[in-house]
Formats: structure tokens, C-alpha cells, sequence
């Protein structure tokens, strides 16, 4: 392993990453962040402050303008490809760390991280082949287009899926020649700083990737306005993209938010009924339910509503709820009290509603911050759980008529990420993808992703795609360029101009 990767079970001192060294913020100050198995202080996590923002910028707009890189697409296409190549080497210990800082499940994050390099691999072949564009013009004229990169742009990250979700956004902004400065969520930084370690390792020049820590009412938020970007990237809550793409318009740049989601799964009657079951228990408690696309409402068919119900409670009973590192748990700890908190008081306001808690009250680990799996049945779509984005391992099921029902019900809310359609009426299937407002429709499935598959919401849940060549070509600003290929001379003002003229 080429790079000396901080041993995981050690308290860990989380620095800034600037201009390729590991830094300290202006102020010296340090926040805490604990440990969601057992609360315990796991590392001290630098408080950048708007200087040191500031400062990562400038660091950021120098590298740009000096290095290689927005030049050369070669040095950026091997650099990206040596990266995918030390991540592969170095998963089993970033699985690890990331599933102690998230609370998650050690075999969720192994199966999820396995896939990063795909990734930069991906984005590096579009960099490499990508071809610019010889629009139609008037005679005479040579007529070509240029995809530039942006310059410095900032990308803001959640704690979910954290080095997911970077990858995203960072392997399409490397991969078209900007360099970054990234804000990673408070509750979720220490993987980030190891990726810096091997970005540092693959030949990306200094100062092409910067992070700052801290929080986001003060470290995000002056990222957010710096207006030295050519973009801001964000992924978080609803909230927080007003904030973001407010201070973006104040700035005329590009802004690209992933935002909130309380995505649908509409069952019916048709399908197969054990693949169902399985497939809505995972979608809703996968991540401990801490994910944008969550199952967190599943729209049955009345006519199998109770069979279905019993089936679900009884799946959802069998999970195992446990410590992150051992191979056989199935649910963590949230990852944070403050969520723990907030999940609960969701499902209070749910009993207080008048839905029926159909499961979950079985007894979670004492220490840490562990939600028992909840279901809840008789949900109608004005509760407040069917609504609002609870995102912990909390399940609604709605019951619904007749197709035009489910759609109203799947439609009925302010998100628009991902739905899913589970139905072995390959028309019926059809017909419903086209109608549900959502920016990801799965059937019979759910959570399936890869890197060249458009990902982003309708509405609510946010602006722009990730993935796919669009979202390189949003990392990008087009040039034109405009050749004059023959010696005739042009007199404007000596008379002899035609009537027609290309301006
Ligand atoms: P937040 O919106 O709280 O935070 C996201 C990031 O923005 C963090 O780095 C945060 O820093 C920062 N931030 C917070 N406030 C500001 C501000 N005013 N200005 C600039 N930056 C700010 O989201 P969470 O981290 O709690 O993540 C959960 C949310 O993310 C959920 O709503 C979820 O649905 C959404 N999400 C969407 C996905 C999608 O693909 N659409 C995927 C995954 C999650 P800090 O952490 O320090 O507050």
C-alpha cells in the first residue's frame, strides 16, 4: 500500500487538505466528533473558517492557472486512472473507517465502495474521447467548438454515502480539468481526508483537490458565496440547496444540488410476491434508511394489502441490529444523537397521527445510536411520516384502489427522486415510469446506480444530473471559435458590403 493511511482505531486529528499538505485552520481549533456505536470521542476535526476557505480558493485558483492539468487532458486521464488504481488497493481499510464514522453496516460499505473506482475509470474515458464539435456555418469559415473547464469549483457532501457521493462529483470536475475545494458534512470527514492522502499519490498536481472541514453554517455557507467559482455542488437537504443556489444566482455561476428525497414504491397485485418483499425491505432499510432514495413509503395494492403487511413486519423482525463492524448486522446506529433524536420524534408524531406502529419496539443495543426498524401501517398521505423525509429506518405503508390511485398517492408529495414500480405487466410498468414525477424510476428493483446513468431529482428534490457524459459536460463551459478561411477583404463602411451579413 503506498499510502500511510491513519490506522483506524486511533483518535484521529482531521486537517484541512491544502496545496497537497495536510494543514491545521487559521484559528487552531478543533471540533469533536464521536463514534455512533458507542458516543465515544473518535477524532477532533478542524474548524476551517471563512479565511481558511478563502485561502483554499485562492490555493485552488493559483493550481489552475499554473499546473498542467486543465491543458492537458492526457495528464488528467492517467492521473484519474492511477487513482481508481490506489483506491482498489486500499479499500479493505477505507470500508473500515467508513463504516466506523457512518454507523453503517461493514458489508454494505464493502459492497458500495468496491465500486468507486468505476468511477474515476469512467469519467477518465470520457475526458480521453470525448469530441468537440464542427457546428454548420457560412462558407469560408472553419467553425469549431471547445469544452473548457470552470476553474475552481466547490462541492459540499453529505454524511450518508460520503465517499460515494464525492466520487460523483469529484471524478466529472477532475476528469474536465477544474480543481476543487470540498466541504465535506461535519459528521463524515475523516475518509474524505484518506482520499486526499491517495490523491496525493496519483500524480494530481497540488492544490488541484483541497478540503476544507468545519461546519456548514460557517465553512459550507462561505464556500457556498466565495464567487471566485465557476460552480457549486451540492449534495444535502432541501434547506440547505435554497441556501446554496441563492448564493450561486448571486454569483452568475452554475449550480448542480442532489437534494431530499421520500421516494414511492408502488406494488401490485401482479407481482412476484416474495421478490417484492425483499426488494421493499431493502429499499427502505438499507443504510439504516439514511439514504435520498429510501423506500420510505410503499404503496400496496388493498387487494393483497394485508398479506403483504404481515409479510413485511415479519421480514423487518428478522434484521439484525448490531455494531457496524461485524459481518452479520444488517442495521447500525444512526450516525449522529441528533439524528437518532429526530427519527424518534418522527415516529412519536406518527402513533400521535393515528397510523399504527405494525413493528418497532424490539430492544436496540443501549449504547450508541441505534433506531429499532419501524413499520408503520394505515398511513395516509397527509400524515406528517408520509411526507416529511425522516431518513432513518422508518417505513410507511399506504394502501391504495385502483392504478390511478397509486400514481396520485406516488405523486403526492414535494420530492421527486427515485420511485420504484413492482409489477410483472411489462405495459402497465411502462405506462407508470412515464407518468410518476421522479428522476429515477426503477422496476422491480431499486437502488441500482452506476456511473454512466443519469441520477438527479424532479422538483423538490433538486437541479442538475449526476453521472453520464451530461454531467461532464456540465463541468465544462463551451467555447466558440470562428475561423475566417478565405483572403477577401471586409469594408464595413466602404460601401461594398452585401445585405446579409453573420452577425
Ligand atoms: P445537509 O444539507 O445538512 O448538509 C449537506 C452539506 O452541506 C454538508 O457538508 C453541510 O455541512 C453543508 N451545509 C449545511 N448548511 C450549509 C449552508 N447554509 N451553506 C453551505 N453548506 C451547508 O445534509 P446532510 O449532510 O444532513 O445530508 C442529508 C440530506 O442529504 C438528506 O436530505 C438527503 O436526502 C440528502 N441527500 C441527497 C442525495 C441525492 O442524491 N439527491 C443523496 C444523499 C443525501 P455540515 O454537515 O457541516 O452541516
Amino acid at each position: 500500500m503506498s499510502s500511510k493511511l491513519m490506522a483506524s482505531t486511533e483518535l484521529q486529528r482531521c486537517e484541512q487538505f491544502v496545496g497537497g499538505q495536510f494543514v491545521p485552520s487559521v484559528s487552531g481549533e478543533y471540533f469533536p466528533l464521536f463514534n455512533p456505536e458507542n458516543g465515544q470521542l473518535a477524532a477532533e476535526i478542524a474548524h476551517s473558517t471563512p479565511r481558511d476557505v478563502e485561502n483554499a480558493v485562492q490555493v485552488a485558483k493559483r493550481a489552475f492557472k499554473d499546473s498542467r492539468w486543465a491543458a492537458h487532458r492526457e495528464v488528467r486521464v492517467s492521473a484519474l486512472r492511477a487513482l481508481a488504481s490506489q483506491l482498489r488497493q486500499n479499500l479493505p481499510i477505507l470500508v473500515e473507517a467508513e463504516a466506523r464514522v457512518t454507523g453503517r453496516p461493514i458489508r454494505e460499505m464493502r459492497a458500495q465502495l468496491g465500486r468507486l473506482p468505476e468511477w474515476y475509470d469512467y469519467f477518465a474515458s470520457i475526458a480521453e474521447t470525448l469530441e468537440d464539435t464542427v457546428p454548420p456555418f457560412g462558407s469560408g469559415y472553419l467553425n469549431y467548438t471547445r469544452r473548457e473547464p470552470l476553474g475552481v469549483v466547490g462541492l459540499l457532501t453529505p454524511w450518508n454515502h460520503p465517499l460515494l457521493i464525492l466520487t460523483k462529483k469529484l471524478a466529472p470536475a477532475l476528469a474536465a480539468g477544474n480543481a476543487v475545494v470540498i466541504k465535506p458534512s461535519e459528521l463524515a470527514p475523516i475518509t474524505i481526508n484518506m482520499l486526499a492522502e491517495l490523491i496525493r499519490d496519483s500524480g494530481i498536481p497540488e492544490g488541484i483537490v483541497n478540503v476544507v472541514h468545519g461546519l456548514g453554517s460557517i465553512a459550507g455557507k462561505a464556500l457556498a458565496e466565495n464567487p471566485l467559482l465557476g460552480k457549486i455542488d451540492l449534495t444535502g437537504g432541501t434547506p440547505t440547496g435554497r441556501a446554496v443556489a441563492a448564493a450561486a444566482g448571486q454569483n452568475l455561476i452554475k449550480v448542480a444540488a442532489e437534494l431530499g428525497g421520500k421516494a414511492s414504491l408502488i406494488v401490485f397485485d401482479d407481482v412476484d410476491f416474495e421478490a417484492a418483499v425483499n426488494g421493499a425491505v431493502f429499499a427502505g432499510y438499507i443504510a439504516s434508511g439514511q439514504t435520498c432514495v429510501q423506500g420510505a413509503r410503499v404503496l400496496v395494492s388493498e387487494k393483497m394489502y394485508d398479506r403483504f403487511a404481515t409479510a413485511f413486519v415479519e421480514k423487518v423482525s428478522k434484521l439484525r441490529v448490531g455494531p457496524p463492524l461485524d459481518v452479520r448486522t444488517d442495521v447500525g446506529p444512526l450516525v449522529a444523537e441528533r439524528q437518532r433524536d429526530r427519527v424518534l420524534s418522527f415516529i412519536e408524531t406518527g402513533v400521535r397521527e393515528g397510523a399504527t406502529l405494525a413493528y418497532g419496539k424490539a430492544p436496540v443495543p443501549p449504547q450508541g445510536w441505534y433506531v429499532c426498524p419501524t413499520v408503520f401501517t394505515d398511513v395516509t398521505n397527509i400524515m406528517t411520516i408520509a411526507q416529511e423525509e425522516i431518513f432513518g429506518p422508518v417505513v410507511c405503508l399506504l394502501r391504495y384502489r385502483s392504478e390511478e390511485e397509486a400514481i396520485s398517492l406516488a405523486n403526492g408529495t414535494r420530492y421527486g427522486l427515485a420511485m420504484g414500480i413492482w409489477t410483472n405487466d411489462i405495459r402497465r410498468a411502462h405506462r407508470l415510469a412515464t407518468q410518476l414525477e421522479a428522476g429515477v424510476i426503477w422496476i422491480n428493483d431499486h437502488h441500482r446506480i452506476g456511473p454512466a446513468s443519469p441520477w438527479g431529482g424532479y422538483k423538490d428534490s433538486g437541479v442538475g444530473r449526476e453521472n453520464g457524459i451530461d454531467c461532464y459536460k456540465d463541468y465544462t463551459q463551451l467555447k466558440n471559435i470562428i475561423v475566417k478561411t478565405t483572403p477577401d477583404q471586409f469594408d464595413w463602411f466602404d460601401g461594398t458590403a452585401g445585405d446579409k451579413r453573420y452577425s
